[in-house]
């Protein structure tokens, strides 16, 4: 009886206490509120133009700026893990409306963070991404294709060629791809797409295991797209 009674306040009361949008905390619907939902959707890139002209092919939603910088640091650096949901939903919903999704068989590996940082903020965000992106495309998730080994400090701040030292041999194939590899090939999956130097060093380090990449989706660019 007691039981049904907490379990009753407590439905009763999260009625009524709706988590505000953790962009400017008003009342959000059900995550972010109507006007910051609607300022993300500004940094989005047209359907035409989603894809960076690379090999393999980079697909990505929107810009880097304004209310998607702020959605990303949010939930990075202030405890929002849940920000991930929306995020990775709507980069899935590009990627099924782009060519890229007439591939069959693949397997979603996000880039990985190094196991102390992960242990201090508690979660890999890109990993979170993968995960609501997979929910809305169907692919598997190995959260473990890659394992970070080296505790790459921030790399923003470093040159083209001092961001490539860095990260060099500073990741390797993880305990899910030694257990078993992916039959088809691997979409990586990445938050923030700078320079594509860290996605670079995933890519070699999957092919020196025979592991191809089919394609990199990540939720925003500081690259000009259209
Ligand atoms: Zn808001």
């Amino acid at each position: 009886m007691m039981g049904n009674w907490s379990a009753m306040v407590k439905g009763w009361v999260s009625l009524f206490l709706k988590p505000n949008c953790p962009l400017c905390d008003r009342p959000g619907k059900p995550l972010l509120c109507p006007n910051c939902d609607r300022l993300l959707q500004r940094q989005k890139f047209s359907l035409r133009q989603p894809l960076l002209k690379e090999t393999p092919p980079v697909l990505i939603w929107g810009r880097y700026g304004g209310v998607m910088k702020r959605a990303i640091a949010v939930m990075k650096y202030q405890n929002c893990p849940e920000l991930a949901r929306p995020l990775g939903y709507n980069l899935a919903e590009t990627w099924l409306q782009s060519p890229l999704a007439k591939a069959q068989g693949l397997t979603v590996v996000p880039i990985p963070m190094y196991l102390g940082k992960q242990q201090k903020r508690g979660f890999n965000q890109a990993e979170l991404l993968a995960k609501s992106f997979c929910e809305l495309t169907g692919y598997p998730l190995e959260p473990r294709g890659l394992e970070r080994v080296v505790d790459t400090e921030a790399l923003n701040k470093l040159s083209p060629a001092e961001r490539r030292q860095t990260l060099a041999n500073s990741m390797t194939v993880g305990a899910g791809f030694r257990r078993s590899k992916p039959k088809q090939g691997v979409i990586l999956l990445d938050d923030i797409y700078t320079t594509g130097a860290t996605c670079r060093e995933a890519i070699k380090t999957l092919s020196q295991e025979g592991i191809a990449v089919y394609g990199i989706a990540a939720i925003a660019t500081t690259q000009p797209l259209d």
